[in-house]
């Protein structure tokens, strides 16, 4: 198969290209990726040389530079490319709007035009907006996004089933929960904590820290995607999760404990705008009808995720550019 895919330099992108190549050797990967602040070529060391993979330069708005890719040839797009931080769709709306509605629909025409098999559109469970105490989203639970992030992605989604349902495109939609693993960018909540506990700095957590994500090992979420790429019911969503809930604080506690360094550098800050109080995905559809299950503990992963950041000092350092420094004065040394 000769499969596109987009934002493959960003964190689940990059992971996903990696375990692409590794699991299905005979494919051959085309990563298209505008290389924002989050996108990162490093991420994607380890393969640069696999004959078949290859990256092209291109934001997914871009039509022209886009449709050669479309003319030679394409078995399956697999859509990871956005903007996506929610702080970042707070300060500046924008952008989102753009990459994630503009861009998704640019990509959505191609593959109908050059009538490409699959389109699987990696979304995220922020498009159902926020449960209370009790409850987990199921794929029939309706859509209600609260920030300009979960929005735009739910933009995205309907435009998806629109093509489906239009213009008969055979596509999926997966709707995954909070992920970890390395390459993330430190922006995250994880790699966040992780960078200033290492630098004796105080842990912004918002609010009272008790909102509650689902997460799940980016390797799960990958292996979830390609079978929804490779089994998928055209036109069927599906719901990634590893039942893991967890409070924001329990997190930032367990980076704490396996750093060594004490619970004192918790600093609780002013609340998110529209801060989701609880995430949590009924994944039972794939579990059922494609067999997925996810291969890691929530325990073990995450300890071995804060392992990879403390090994991987050097490309953490390497990532703070002066883009990135000026958007973490803004967000939270002023505050
Ligand atoms: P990321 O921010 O780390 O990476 C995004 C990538 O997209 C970057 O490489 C960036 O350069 C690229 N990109 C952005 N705008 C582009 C454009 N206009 N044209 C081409 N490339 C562009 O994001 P991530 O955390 O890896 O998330 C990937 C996808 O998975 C997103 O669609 C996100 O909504 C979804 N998702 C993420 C999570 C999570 O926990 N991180 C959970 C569920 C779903």
């Amino acid at each position: 198969m000769k499969i596109l895919v987009t934002g493959g330099a960003g964190f689940i992108g990059s992971n996903f290209v990696q375990y692409s190549l590794r699991e299905h050797s005979n494919d051959q990967i085309i990563n298209v990726d505008s290389l924002t602040y989050a996108g990162n070529l490093e991420n994607l060391a380890a393969v640069e040389n696999n004959p078949n993979y290859r990256f092209v330069l291109a934001d997914i708005s871009d039509r022209a530079k886009l449709e050669p890719l479309f003319a030679n040839g394409i078995d399956a797009i697999v859509h990871f490319a956005a903007e996506s931080h929610v702080d970042r769709s707070i300060l500046g709306p924008d952008i989102f709007v753009r990459t994630n509605i503009l861009g998704t629909q640019t990509l959505l025409d191609l593959a109908k035009q050059y009538q490409i098999a699959k389109f699987v559109h990696v979304s995220t469970d922020e498009v159902y907006g926020s449960l209370g105490d009790t409850g987990l989203f199921t794929e029939q639970t309706p859509l209600a996004p609260n920030s300009p992030y979960s929005a735009s992605k739910a933009g995205s989604d309907l435009l998806v089933r629109a093509y489906h349902e239009t213009f008969g495109l055979n596509v999926n939609i997966t709707r995954c929960s909070n992920n970890y693993g390395p390459y993330q960018f430190p922006e995250k909540l994880i790699p966040l904590m992780i960078q200033n506990a290492l630098a004796d700095k105080a842990l912004p957590v918002y609010g009272d820290g008790l909102n509650v994500r689902d997460w799940l090992y980016v390797d799960d979420h990958c292996s979830a995607i390609d079978l929804v790429l490779r089994n998928g019911v055209s036109g069927e969503v599906y719901n990634i999760g590893g039942n893991n809930e967890r409070t924001n604080v329990h997190v930032v506690k367990t980076i704490l404990e396996e750093l060594g360094k004490p619970d004192t550098l918790i600093h609780y800050v002013q609340d998110r705008l529209g801060h989701d109080r609880r995430y949590a995905i009924d994944a039972t559809k794939i579990r059922t009808n494609l067999g997925w299950s996810p291969k890691f503990h929530y325990e073990s992963g995450i300890r071995e995720t804060i392992r990879w950041y403390l090994t991987n000092q050097d490309w953490m350092e390497r990532v703070h550019t002066g883009e990135y420094q000026n958007y973490y004065d803004k967000q939270y040394d002023k505050r």
